[in-house]
């Protein structure tokens, strides 16, 4: 059965991958992004349909659903990434009092807007075209187990996902968090992260290796599969038994 499959996020990185999947299976799949060029490049590569979209804005949401079919048989939530990667405390280390918090507010918000209000947000927009026999994937991160506002914000995908499966187990759809290890082929890894440190994380795994952007799209399409039918609610860790990483 041909599938339609929308993949937040889904021009770099993870979700293209992901997208590239479910396309050469012949689901028809769209993909969103705030930056119009990689959703394009993407589109006439893979044959995706691509659609702008922020996903932390209400009125961006609802103008997508006229882009969208009828029937979503699988919701990727994949849009986010740490908006705060150069500084661990949150805040800007410069400021001082109220200007020292405002900056600490505006870190942490803009780390639960980009990681947790865009998968709720756009279930909620999609809640009444989620299909009968399909299912919810959120990208979350082994950043839940190690803190700071991204990881808080991916570690409430987890808890908010607890009630939406809930929600949804009665009309036959599943909803799923799987937290991906350090990935290669991303900007985060490739450029932004010191070679030290990469070469700490891969050390850290069992496997000896980061993941690839293929095996989250690997665990994603398990998990929208018929035998994953009786999986809800949990969260599938996919990060080569890394230990001890922080
Ligand atoms: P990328 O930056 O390549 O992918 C993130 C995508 O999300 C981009 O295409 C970006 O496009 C889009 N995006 C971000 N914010 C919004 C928004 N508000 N509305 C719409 N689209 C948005 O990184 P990854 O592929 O690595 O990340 C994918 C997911 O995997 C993220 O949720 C990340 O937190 C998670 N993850 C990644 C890990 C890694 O090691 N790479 C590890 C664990 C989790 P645009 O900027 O054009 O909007």
């Amino acid at each position: 059965m041909t599938r339609n499959v929308l993949i937040t996020g889904g021009g770099t990185g993870i979700g293209r991958a992901t997208a590239q999947h479910f396309a050469e299976r012949g689901d028809t799949v769209f993909v969103t992004g705030r930056r119009r060029e990689p959703l394009d490049r993407l589109a006439k590569e893979a044959g995706v349909h691509a659609l702008v979209c922020d996903h932390t804005e209400p009125a961006a949401l609802t103008a997508l659903l006229g882009g969208l079919p009828d029937r979503i048989d699988l919701l990727v939530n994949n849009a986010g990434g740490n908006t705060d990667l150069d500084s661990d405390l949150d805040s800007d280390p410069e400021a001082d009092g109220e200007r020292a918090l405002a900056s600490f507010a505006r870190a942490f918000r803009a780390n639960l807007d980009a990681n947790l209000l865009t998968a709720a947000l756009t279930t909620r927009a999609l809640d009444e075209r989620l299909a009968a026999g399909g299912a919810v994937v959120h990208i979350g991160s082994i950043a839940a187990e190690q803190g700071g506002s991204y990881g808080a914000a991916k570690a409430g995908l987890t808890t908010w996902n607890l009630g939406l499966a809930r929600e949804l187990g009665p009309r036959d759809i599943t909803a799923n968090v799987v937290a991906p290890g350090y990935i290669t082929d991303t900007d985060f890894f490739r450029d932004r992260l010191p070679d030290e440190r990469r070469e700490q994380l891969i050390a850290a795994t069992a496997t000896g290796r980061a993941g690839s952007p293929a095996d989250i799209a690997g665990t994603v399409a398990f998990l929208a599969s018929p035998a994953a039918r009786h999986i809800t609610g949990q969260v599938l860790h996919v990060n080569g038994g890394a230990r001890g990483t922080r």
